[in-house]
């Protein structure tokens, strides 16, 4: 499992393989580069940030 982020709507989203769009957005490329790249350790933090906030929401 690997961490990738989307340069077009900002989202970031765990996956077994790099997808070829944007699981959100759907967009393939981004500013004449991939759209969907591996995510950086500062944008898996962020992530993690996000759901941690998520879940004290759902509680
Ligand atoms: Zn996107």
């Amino acid at each position: 499992m690997s961490y990738f982020y989307c340069d077009t709507c900002r989202y970031c989203f765990s996956a077994n393989a790099l997808p070829d769009r944007c699981l959100d957005c759907g967009a393939q490329t981004y500013k004449g580069k991939p759209a969907v790249h591996l995510a950086s350790n500062d944008e898996i933090d962020e992530l993690l940030r996000i759901q941690a906030e998520d879940a004290k929401i759902s509680k």
